[in-house]
């Protein structure tokens, strides 16, 4: 029996933290179900993989790692850079894009601060700020799945230290049009950091794009915007993201607050290599936009309510309890992500795979 811990040794913030809420890896999957798993539908994840261009540079790179990596990314950051089109001083690379989410909270994050997001959300968006003392306001989606402005403008109004909400949204499914984007940027206080998170950015339909960058260069207020390998280059257990600062002393202080050589050498080998896939993305991409059409018409016919989806995934309406339904289907061989954020716990979040995938889970639905 280990010796029980002092009651005051971990600081409450962070006693009062859920554990993450993390899809189950797929080695733990068949020792615990006793089936095949069929499909793994629960992290966003690429069926496609990463680039066979990635993996060659990762592999080739594994001969080197008895050396420390380019602590400040050098290489990687200017590729970055070229492809956003603005300057490597304001480029971070992080261990996944959550290292930067958490960077940034520990760079700004004061006890009592307020922090601002959007209901449902992306977990680590509340918890972050709450592990460091923060209050977070959750402005929730409007009825009909568009982005809460009147929501996000009274809310903005407190001052917050830190705006942070992702579009497309996980685990919405939708994205902020141009419009809506600039409203809120322009009721947000230039006290406020300002986090854009667009992990799903380049899952978005061409219409409905807008360069974020550019409308937050020219409001001049303190933001960031975060992208990440994880999802439409599939590098996901790589562990790579980045962020595009308004300003190289932002991206200079986090820094300070990441994890040094956070981005391992094998990572940032294979991440530059997947920028340059453009035929790699645009199938990935061209896949994901095809089945969650499909998909999402599926679940309709099947009279479950669906929010609409500019991502690789699809939200929807169980009727009941996802976690009992999600449950089920892992007996069946299938994973899905049931939501557990109050009053979304009939909603479950089904990541679109390949078609043999996407099948199995609606046949086992
Ligand atoms: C997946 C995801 C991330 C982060 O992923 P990393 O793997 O840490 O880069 C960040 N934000 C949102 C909204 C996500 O869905």
């Amino acid at each position: 029996m280990p010796a029980s811990l002092p009651s005051d040794l971990i600081r409450k913030e962070v006693a009062q933290l859920p554990t993450y809420n993390a899809g189950l890896a797929l080695d733990q999957f068949k020792a615990r179900y006793g089936v095949d798993c069929l499909a793994k539908l629960d992290s966003n994840e690429s069926p496609m993989g990463p680039s066979p261009l990635a993996i060659k540079a990762m592999q080739d790179a594994a001969t080197g790692v008895g050396r420390y990596p380019d602590a400040a990314n050098t290489a990687l950051r200017d590729l970055i850079a070229r492809s956003m089109g603005t300057q490597a001083d304001r480029v971070i690379v992080g261990n996944g894009s959550e290292d930067l989410i958490g960077a940034l909270f520990r760079a700004v994050i004061r006890p009592e601060d307020k922090v601002v997001t959007i209901c449902p959300s992306f977990g680590l968006h509340e918890f972050g700020a709450q592990m460091f003392g923060a209050t977070v306001t959750k402005v929730n989606f409007n009825a009909d799945w568009s982005f809460p402005v009147d929501g996000l403008r009274e809310a903005l109004r407190s001052k917050p230290r830190v705006l942070i909400f992702s579009s497309p949204s996980n685990p919405a499914g939708p994205a902020i049009s141009e419009t809506e984007f600039r409203q809120v940027i322009a009721d947000t206080d230039p006290a406020t950091l300002i986090c854009f998170d667009e992990a799903y950015a380049e899952f978005i339909e061409s219409s409905k794009r807008f360069n974020a960058l550019q409308i937050l260069d020219d409001a001049g207020k303190p933001s960031i915007i975060l992208r990440t390998f994880s999802k439409a280059y599939g590098l996901a257990g790589a562990r790579v993201g980045y962020g595009i600062a308004s300003d190289p002393q932002l991206v200079a202080a986090f820094m300070k607050t990441r994890n040094p050589f956070g981005v391992n050498a094998m990572a940032a080998c294979g991440a530059s290599e997947a920028i340059g896939d453009r035929a790699h993305l645009d199938k990935t991409v061209g896949l994901a936009t095809r089945e969650r059409e499909r998909v999402a018409t599926a679940l309709t016919s099947k009279g479950y309510k669906c929010a609409p989806s500019q991502t690789n995934f699809v939200f929807f309406d169980t009727g009941a309890s996802a976690k009992i339904l999600a449950e089920k289907l892992r007996t069946k061989g299938v994973l899905i992500k049931a939501w557990l954020e109050e009053p979304f716990e009939n909603w479950a979040r089904v990541t679109v795979g390949t078609p043999a995938e996407n099948d199995a889970f609606l046949n086992a639905l």
